[in-house]
């Protein structure tokens, strides 16, 4: 098989200072595992508006659907905020979401055990949570027509429209399904089938997904608010959760901030596998650009370090070396190295956006 290829795209505030150490991390893997990729550089955002004045550029959004992967760091900032709706940096990434049709969306929430006294919740209901939300992202009432603020009589009306087609509903159960194969084996369907008929399709749908290609798969359904009180009261129930846009929206959130810090949290959006067999893929840390941080090398750079390490599992087939990445991150965490989000204030001294990147590289030489 060819090099496979990435498209880096840091984009604005902190995206190019926590990219940078991404960029170590590929190149250790070049340098020590002999696993090289066909790495490209662009603009994004308020980065790409400067220079094109787009926050995408017809030629990056033209790379982005040749490469094997996206990995963007974030978009926006105070700066930004003055431009027009059409060219605002968040544009940037819609567009590429669009265009490229990821409508899967992953959120891991994962707890470090040196990380378990962040959570809000006590530390045995978190310490070694490991679940996987999968959002549909591209379809329900976020996109459902009709739409808009209508007059009726002396009152005005809001209106959006929830609605998902069966082959919408279908590509995004069979996500869930082949990543918990990957996994724990296990999917919760979350909807409101009780009070929606697109849940009761939803239901319908996923179970038919279920009996005919997965069997092997343990599924059970959920009402969605039933299942945020579960993840609140024992989130380690759950395996993989898969549910529409605005359920996801709401759930995905909820579990990530069971496990601490923002800069923590990585994502990555799936489309539909390319010739090669490897799906359309973009891999982004969930947090913004933290304007109030950048440039002062205070940026924590695992939440997109993180995002590297689920290309390489989702994207390259290399999950041994994804779980080594990962590895490295829990004993950098466990000898007790933080940036300052993650300080609990006990006299720990932080280190730098490139200090942590350079011990987690010594924690992967250590690794061999
Ligand atoms: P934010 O995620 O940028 O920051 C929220 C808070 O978390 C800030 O205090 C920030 O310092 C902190 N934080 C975030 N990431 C961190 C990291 N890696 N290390 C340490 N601390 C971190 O959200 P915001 O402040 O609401 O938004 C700032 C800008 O980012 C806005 O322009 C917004 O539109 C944009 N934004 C972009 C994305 C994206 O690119 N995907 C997502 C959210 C917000």
């Amino acid at each position: 098989m060819s090099t496979p290829s990435l498209l880096i795209l840091p984009g604005d505030g902190i995206g190019p200072e926590v990219m940078a150490e991404v960029v170590k991390i590929i190149d250790w893997y070049g340098a020590k595992r002999d696993l090289k990729f066909d790495v490209s550089m662009d603009l994004v955002g308020g980065a790409a508006y400067d220079v094109h004045g787009v926050p995408l550029s017809d030629e990056t959004m033209a790379r982005a659907q040749e490469v094997d992967a996206v990995l963007l760091g974030a978009v926006g900032g105070p700066k930004y905020d003055v431009l027009d709706f059409s060219v605002k940096p968040e544009r940037g990434l819609l567009r590429l979401r669009k265009e490229m049709d990821l409508f899967a969306n992953l959120r891991p929430a994962q707890c470090f055990d040196a990380l378990a006294d962040f959570s809000s919740l006590k530390k045995d209901v978190v310490a070694g949570l490991d679940i996987m939300i999968v959002r549909e992202l591209t379809s329900g009432i976020y996109f459902g027509e009709p739409r808009g603020i209508i007059k009726e009589g002396n009152e005005r009306v809001g209106i959006n429209t929830q609605r998902y087609t069966e082959s919408e509903i279908a590509r995004v159960a069979r996500s869930a399904f082949e990543l918990a194969r990957k996994r724990g084996n296990k999917v919760c369907s979350m909807e409101k089938a009780n009070v929606m008929e697109s849940g009761i399709l939803w239901r319908d749908v996923v179970t038919e997904i279920h009996e005919a290609e997965y069997p092997d798969v343990e599924l059970s359904h959920m009402y969605a608010d039933a299942g945020a009180m579960q993840l609140c009261r024992w989130p380690k129930q759950f395996d993989v959760i898969v549910t529409d846009n605005l359920f996801g929206d709401l759930l995905s959130d909820a579990a990530a901030m069971l496990t601490g810090s923002l800069g923590m949290l990585p994502s990555a959006s799936l489309g539909a596998p390319m010739e090669n067999g490897r799906p359309k893929a973009m891999y982004e840390p969930v947090h913004g650009s933290a304007p109030d941080i950048a440039g002062q090398g205070k940026a924590n750079p695992i939440a997109c370090i993180l995002s590297f390490a689920m290309a390489l599992r989702y994207s390259f087939n290399e999950g041994d070396e994804a779980t080594r990445l990962e590895s490295a991150i829990e004993k950098v965490l466990a000898d007790g190295v933080r940036t300052a989000d993650l300080l609990a204030g006990e006299g720990v001294t932080p280190v730098s956006t490139s200090e942590m990147g350079d011990a987690i590289i010594a924690a992967l030489d250590a690794s061999l």
